[in-house]
């Protein structure tokens, strides 16, 4: 995301967007439901092996298919992994400056593998998908789009794309980009699917998240945010025209001086101590954005935006 220098008084605002993103992984709250498709509520690892058929099928129904003697493809679908109950509850105290005050990094997220909830129905198969088309009216209500953004419509793109989760199974995700970025943008996720780089949850960010509570704990991924780069300063941030794309923001935060965001992933402030999920200089995550052009935030000098991806580099 792109930075706010100081001024306390606007700081809250612009850097609503992290502290949204901080809520974004526990909330399961209203603004989902209307995004929830069927599969969605814990059934989705479930749903996506079925729909692979890797399902063994019940027994008595196949009696002659020979199944039993194959082990269950389930359990080698993925781990086992579980979200912490707390996830997205836990309000943190606000600094004067409005954030979330900056907390050690609760042992069950110092290495961050967590599954990812499905609030799409997952791909069919193990194959990369991606679908690109106008935002749908249903997609742009649930947005942080409105008539002030510097954007129109007209020029965002709806993406859905294929991801590896770190639960090891493929998931849907969804992203409101710049039309004339989005094929790239398509690109850069097949990229990272065929690498089978993990991210644990990639939807996008709606108004209330924008404005809740900082809980520091959320890792979503995404694109178009409608709101200022800058405190004091009336630049848009690149999110704000579908040109930026924050990434796995837990495993990547931004630090700048004592501020962590999201404010409980200080354990990724050492980019040493290698973790999935992270991105590295020169990595695939760097190389398949390099390839559309675009710079990381990993390479910013005073401050350091690891989840960050713009296509001019700000
Ligand atoms: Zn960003």
């Amino acid at each position: 995301m792109a930075l706010p220098s100081a001024a306390a008084a606007l700081a809250r605002r612009v850097l609503a967007p992290v502290l949204a993103l901080a809520l974004a992984a526990g909330c399961g709250g209203g603004t989902l439901a209307e995004v929830s498709a069927p599969s969605a509520g814990g059934g989705g690892a479930e749903r996506a092996a079925e729909l692979a058929g890797d399902l063994p099928p019940g027994e008595g129904e196949h009696p002659d298919a020979g199944a039993a003697e194959e082990p269950p493809a389930v359990a080698e679908a993925g781990p086992d992994l579980v979200r912490p109950d707390w996830l997205g509850t836990r309000l943190l105290p606000l600094r004067p400056d409005g954030l979330g005050e900056i907390q050690p990094t609760p042992p069950e997220l110092e290495v961050r593998r967590l599954p990812t909830v499905d609030h799409l129905p997952p791909p069919p198969s193990d194959e990369f998908v991606a679908t690109v088309e106008p935002v749908p009216d249903a997609v742009l209500a649930r947005s942080t789009w409105g008539p002030a953004c510097p954007v129109d419509v007209d020029d965002l793109r709806y993406v859905t794309v294929a991801f590896w989760g770190f639960d090891e199974r493929p998931h849907t995700g969804e992203l409101l980009v710049h039309a004339r970025v989005a094929g790239g943008i398509v690109e850069v996720f097949r990229r990272l699917h065929e690498a089978r780089f993990p991210i644990e949850e990639m939807r996008i960010t709606t108004p209330a998240e924008l404005d809740a509570h900082p809980t520091g704990d959320g890792n979503n991924t995404g694109s178009f945010t409608c709101r200022q780069s800058r405190a004091g300063s009336s630049a848009w941030s690149e999110h704000a025209y579908g040109l930026a794309v924050d990434l796995n923001p837990f495993q990547n935060p931004y630090v700048r001086g004592d501020i962590v965001l999201p404010e409980l992933a200080s354990a990724y402030v050492n980019r040493d101590w290698r973790r999935p999920g992270m991105i590295h200089a020169g990595d695939v995550v760097v190389q398949a954005f390099a390839a559309i052009g675009w710079k990381w935030g990993g390479y910013w000098g005073s401050a350091k935006d690891y989840m960050h991806f713009s296509h001019n580099g700000r």
